[in-house]
C-alpha cells in the first residue's frame, strides 16, 4: 500500500515536471522584423479617393430588380478617373455588366498567376440606424482621423487599395514577373454568383492557373485571446461550408379531439430536440493551430493547457464550446432557423417542416452532413433533405492552404514589415463565414484570407453595422501591404 502511494507519487510529481518542462520550453519563437518599406504612399490624398468610393452607394440586393446599376457603373468610372496610370497599363474587362476583372501581364506568362480580390458591393444600411450614424454612411466623411461610411472596412478599402498600390507601381515602371489580376465582383454580398463565380469561370476557361489568392477576410485584431496582449494578423487558410436541411414530416390529419400520440409537429419537435442536443462532434485541427502560434505568447499558466494539448485538449474543446463564436471554429454548427406546422388550433397538422442551417467543418461535406442528420434524427418519418431555394443549395468547405508554402511567408513578412510592431503574430485560421474566394480553389491551391486592418474593441461590430470607419493612418498601410505584396510576387 505504502509502496504503491510512494509509486503514485513519482508519477504525479514526473507528470507535473514534464508539463512544467513542455511550457516552459513552449515560447514563442523571436521574429525578426523585416525593415519598413519606403513607399510613400500619400495618406491624405489617398484617404479623399477612398472617401470618394463610399459616396457612391453600390448596394447590394438579393432582389436583383432593386440593384442600382447606375452606382456600380458610376464607381466604375470612377475608378478610371482617379486611377489613371493603373488604367493605362491594366487591362480592365467588364464581368456580367457590373463586375470588374483587371489582367496586368506578367513578363513570363507561362507562370502561374496572382489574384488580388476585394468587392464593389456593400450591404444595405439597416433601416432605423441611419440616425445612428456620427457621419451619415454615404458621405464618406472625413472626420476625427477617419474616413467614415458603409465599405470603408467592408471592403472598400480593399478595391481602391489595390487600385492605389498599382497606381503607385506604374508610376515606377513596375513590370510583373508573374501576371497580376483584380478581380471585383459586385455581389459578393448576396452570394458572389454574378461576380466572383463568373469571373472564376472566365479565367478557368482561359486555362489560367494560380500561384496565389488574397482575399478578405482575417483581420488585425487584438484582445480577442485572454492573456494575449500582442496583435494577432488572423490569415484564413480555409473557410465553412454552408448547407441548409429540410426537415419534414407528413401523416394523415384529423380532429384534435382525438390526436394521436405524436402529432406532425410534435413528431418534428422531437427531431429537433434530439439534434440539438447531439451537436457535431468538435475537433482542434485548426483552433490547435492557431493556438500554437499564439498561446505561447501567453504567461506561464494560462500556457500550461496549450503547452500540453495532449492532456488538456479535452478541456479546451469543453471550454471553446462553451462559446458561441468559438464553438463555430471547432465543429459542423447546427443552427434550427425556420420552423412551422398546423394552420388551425384545432386541426391536427397534416405537414411539419423545419430548416436547420449548418455550417460546415473541412472534412465534411454537404453529402456527410445530411447522413449524419438522418442518424441523429432517426426517425424514418422525418424526411431530410437539401434545401433548394433558389439559390441557397450547399457549399462544401474549401481546402486547406499551405502555411509552409512561399504564398503564406510573402503575407507574413508584408504584414510584419507594414506593421512594424513589436511582438506581433502571424496566425493562421479557420474562417467561419463565406467569402467570394471560394470559387477560386479550383484553380490554386493557396488561397488566403486577410485584409491589412486593425480591429480592436467594437469594430468587429462596425462591420455590417452601423459607424463602419476606417483610420487614414490604416488605410495608408492598407495601400502599403498591397503595395508590398505586388512587390513581392517578384520573389514568389
Ligand atoms: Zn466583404
Amino acid at each position: 500500500m505504502k509502496r504503491a502511494a510512494r509509486l503514485f507519487g513519482v508519477l504525479l510529481i514526473a507528470l507535473i515536471a514534464a508539463l512544467l518542462v513542455r511550457t516552459a520550453m513552449y515560447r514563442p519563437v523571436p521574429q525578426p522584423i523585416p525593415p519598413a518599406p519606403s513607399v510613400a504612399v500619400d495618406t491624405s490624398s489617398a484617404a479623399a479617393r477612398l472617401a470618394g468610393a463610399i459616396r457612391i452607394p453600390t448596394i447590394s440586393h438579393q432582389d436583383p430588380a432593386r440593384i442600382d446599376e447606375d452606382a456600380f457603373l458610376g464607381l466604375h468610372a470612377y475608378l478610371e478617373e482617379n486611377f489613371p496610370r493603373a488604367h493605362g497599363v491594366l487591362e480592365r474587362e467588364v464581368v456580367n455588366d457590373l463586375s470588374l476583372l483587371y489582367t496586368w501581364r506578367g513578363s513570363d506568362p507561362a507562370l502561374p498567376a496572382v489574384l488580388m480580390m476585394a468587392h464593389l458591393d456593400v450591404v444595405p444600411v439597416d433601416p432605423g440606424t441611419q440616425d445612428d450614424w456620427v457621419h451619415p454612411p454615404f458621405s464618406g466623411a472625413i472626420a476625427d482621423g477617419y474616413v467614415w461610411g458603409r465599405g470603408t472596412l467592408d471592403v472598400k478599402s480593399g478595391v481602391t487599395g489595390l487600385m492605389e498600390a498599382a497606381e503607385l507601381l506604374v508610376a515606377a515602371n513596375f513590370q510583373p514577373k508573374r501576371t497580376i489580376y483584380f478581380a471585383f465582383g459586385h455581389d459578393e454580398e448576396v452570394g458572389g454568383k454574378g461576380g466572383a463565380k463568373a469571373i472564376a469561370e472566365r479565367l478557368g476557361s482561359r486555362g489560367v492557373t494560380l500561384e496565389l489568392v488574397l482575399d478578405e477576410g482575417g483581420a488585425i485584431v487584438r484582445g480577442v485571446v485572454p492573456g494575449v496582449e500582442e496583435p494577432i494578423a488572423m490569415v484564413g487558410i480555409a473557410e465553412k461550408g454552408y448547407v441548409s436541411l429540410e426537415l419534414t414530416v407528413e401523416v394523415t390529419g384529423g380532429h384534435s379531439s382525438m390526436p394521436p400520440s405524436h402529432t406532425a409537429s410534435g413528431i418534428l419537435s422531437a427531431a429537433v430536440t434530439r439534434l440539438e442536443a447531439e451537436p457535431f462532434e468538435p475537433t482542434l485541427r485548426y483552433s490547435g493551430r492557431f493556438f500554437s502560434y499564439v498561446a505561447p505568447k501567453m504567461p506561464f499558466v494560462r500556457r500550461v493547457p496549450f503547452a500540453n494539448l495532449w492532456l488538456f485538449g479535452p478541456v479546451i474543446t469543453s471550454v471553446l464550446s462553451s462559446k458561441p463564436a468559438m464553438s463555430a471554429s471547432i465543429r459542423t454548427t447546427t443552427a434550427v432557423t425556420m420552423i412551422e406546422g398546423g394552420v388551425k388550433a384545432n386541426v391536427l397538422p397534416t405537414e411539419a417542416k423545419a430548416i436547420v442551417n449548418f455550417r460546415i467543418y473541412p472534412g465534411e461535406t454537404v453529402q456527410t452532413v445530411q447522413t449524419a442528420v438522418t442518424e441523429k434524427v432517426a426517425d424514418a418519418r422525418v424526411k431530410v433533405e437539401v434545401l433548394r431555394d433558389g439559390e441557397a443549395f450547399g457549399t462544401d468547405p474549401s481546402p486547406t492552404s499551405d502555411v509552409d508554402g512561399p504564398g503564406f511567408a510573402l503575407i507574413e513578412r508584408t504584414v510584419l514589415a507594414v506593421a512594424q510592431q513589436e511582438g506581433m503574430v502571424v496566425a493562421p485560421y479557420l474562417v467561419v463565414g463565406a467569402t467570394d474566394s471560394r470559387y477560386f480553389t479550383g484553380l490554386t491551391k493557396n488561397v488566403y484570407r486577410f485584409l491589412f486592418n486593425r480591429m480592436e474593441g467594437e469594430d468587429l461590430a462596425r462591420i455590417h453595422g452601423t459607424n463602419e470607419r476606417i483610420a487614414v493612418e490604416d488605410y495608408a498601410k492598407t495601400v502599403a501591404f498591397y503595395h508590398e505584396i505586388l512587390k513581392g510576387t517578384l520573389a514568389l
